[in-house]
């Protein structure tokens, strides 16, 4: 059988596309990604002229059936998304579940991930964390989960829009409080990468004065909840249970 490569590719800086990863796309029989309008341009620019395949994740079930018959008959495929590595808040999970379970090598070539790369200049523990992707686009959604995560002392990492992330800070601000200690990384690995921290309120503030710190990608970043804060929401919880036993 063929090998299933998943290539991490840059999230800004061209200059982050490794030899190893250029080399693999240029082998392989097809590159899988996730918008082939996106990634020609990027390949071409390496002299990468090897075909592409769309899979999004409207299609990536019958897609991966049929990439899956292609590698069992011996042929190397590669896997790419639009920035970063695959799989991380990108498509590429079922395809790779289902090269798994044919059989077929799955080997990585491991590159930028936004969440790596903001947790390494943060300055928040790193020991542990914990990675929640996109929340919900709706203010309830976003909030519910929020809430869910108000007691985790692990360092939290989230990945948001533009158009979201004053929203975002606010909803956190009000669930986490605002002095919780966080971090905002933005544009990282291109020009206009800023990296902001302080408390929850005072960082939404000083995004929400300055229109150009509103622009581009974001990773949120938020300190874990320290132990009197676990403690505190740890007893709120259990007065509230008692109080239910109680009510109609
Ligand atoms: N697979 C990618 C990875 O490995 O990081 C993530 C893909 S996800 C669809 C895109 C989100 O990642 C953006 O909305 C932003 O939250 C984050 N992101 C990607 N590039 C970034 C960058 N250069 N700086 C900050 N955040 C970035």
């Amino acid at each position: 059988a063929g090998t299933l490569h998943v290539v991490a590719t840059p999230i800004g800086n061209l200059g982050d596309f490794s030899p190893r990863a250029v080399e693999t796309l240029k082998l392989v029989a097809a590159i899988c990604a996730e918008d082939t309008r996106r990634t020609r341009p990027l390949l071409q620019q390496f002299g990468i002229d090897t075909p592409l395949i769309a899979l999004h994740d409207h299609n990536e079930d019958e897609i991966a059936e049929r990439l899956v018959v292609r590698l069992v008959a011996g042929e190397s495929l590669a896997l790419v998304s639009d920035a970063g590595t695959p799989l991380i808040s990108d498509p590429g999970y079922r395809l790779v579940r289902a090269a798994r379970e044919a059989g077929v090598r799955v080997s990585p070539v491991p590159g930028a991930a936004a969440l790596i790369a903001a947790l390494s200049v943060a300055g928040l523990p790193s020991d542990r964390f914990a990675f929640e992707g996109f929340l919900p686009a709706k203010a309830g959604g976003r909030r519910d989960r929020l809430q869910a995560l108000a007691g985790e002392s692990r360092t939290l990492l989230f990945y948001e829009s533009s158009h979201r992330i004053l929203d975002f800070l606010g909803d956190a601000a009000s669930v986490f409080g605002a002095d919780r200690h966080a971090v905002v990384a933005r544009e990282l690995t291109k020009l206009f990468e800023t990296v902001l921290d302080g408390p929850l309120g005072a960082l939404r503030s000083r995004i929400d004065q300055d229109p150009n710190q509103q622009k581009g990608e974001f990773v949120v970043l938020i300190e874990g909840a320290g132990d009197d804060e676990a403690a505190k929401l740890a007893e709120g919880k259990r007065v509230y249970a008692k109080l239910a036993e109680h009510l109609p």
